[in-house]
């Protein structure tokens, strides 16, 4: 059972001790969504389809629940959806399409792209793209890659997404890390430069120390470190050229009863840690904070100057 239920929330106008406090600047709040069979840790696991089903109920009943906490907060987030659910469940996209999230791409089927050519990559988004554009009937204008898999060898990715129609990019962590990341890409929204396009790229939060930057924006991170790191992480973003803070969520963090899939001890507790408790932490964020979708930003920056940065 969630903790959280529609007739015991409050409104966030509720609260207006914590209103007085909070961080004016907007929040941009997203959620990957994906049957969690598919996630990188269990790339060498060949589900059984049964499982697979069970993975793919949980999936729409975790989303319709954060659907609902969303809506109790009056709080509109992006969507980055695997192109495939768009087919296999069509009524949750456009559910949440519907509720005035903002639906956007998450791959077809969540593949790395690592594992395309330009070519083949271009068929994967047209394909995720053209499936989650029938479900709403709207056009799809944000791309964020499977595992933050934008890095410096597949560059080539800032072309092939400008060409497919894509308005912007959520791919880029600017961190070092063993699966993604480039540690030198600018920590708020810039222009990514590829050899003919340039794209808007909204990278995942990170906190500055030392001479580090911790990827604080969600996942592990968010259900590992104490709330505050996440939130100094906020604050240092609003002090950074056009602020926006991206934060990064999977529907299955938010699930602390599934099946669990069989993983390496190291990827096992980066996958399971602190998911008890992660509801009630994004419920603490919701009444601290303001929030906006990733388009809306995009929209703000066309007029401003960003930084740029050759991918
Ligand atoms: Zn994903």
């Amino acid at each position: 059972m969630f903790p959280f239920t529609k007739a015991s929330a409050k409104p966030r106008a509720a609260f207006p001790d914590t209103l007085s406090r909070m961080d004016p600047k907007p929040v941009i709040l997203s959620f990957d969504v994906e049957e969690h069979y598919r996630i990188e840790s269990a790339a060498g696991y060949d589900c059984p389809a049964l499982q697979r089903d069970v993975y793919s109920a949980r999936m729409e009943t975790t989303t319709r629940k954060l659907l609902d906490l969303l809506a109790d907060y009056d709080v509109r987030a992006t969507f980055f959806i695997v192109g495939r659910i768009a087919e296999s469940h069509p009524r949750l996209v456009r559910d949440i399409h519907a509720a005035g999230h903002e639906v956007a791409s998450h791959s077809w089927e969540h593949r790395r792209v690592h594992h395309f050519t330009p070519a083949t990559f271009a068929e994967d988004l047209h394909k995720s793209k053209d499936a989650l554009e029938q479900a709403t009937g709207m056009v799809v204008q944000g791309y964020r890659a499977p595992t933050f898999s934008v890095v410096r060898e597949t560059g080539w990715a800032i072309d092939v997404l400008a060409e497919a129609g894509f308005q912007y990019d959520s791919s880029i962590f600017p961190v070092r890390h063993d699966r993604y990341g480039i540690a030198d890409a600018p920590r708020s929204p810039f222009l990514a430069i590829g050899s003919q396009h340039r794209l808007f790229e909204l990278p995942p939060v990170t906190l500055r120390w030392f001479n580090f930057n911790i990827p604080v924006a969600g996942g592990g991170y968010f259900r590992l470190f104490p709330l505050g790191i996440l939130e100094a992480g906020i604050r240092q973003a609003n002090l950074l050229q056009s602020p926006a803070a991206m934060l990064y969520f999977h529907p299955w963090e938010f699930d602390p009863d599934q099946p669990r899939l069989p993983l390496s001890r190291l990827s096992g507790f980066r996958t399971y840690v602190g998911t008890q408790r992660s509801f009630s932490r994004l419920r603490k964020l919701l009444t601290r904070h303001r929030f906006q979708r990733a388009i809306d930003v995009v929209e703000q920056l066309k007029g401003q100057t960003l930084p740029e940065f050759r991918v």
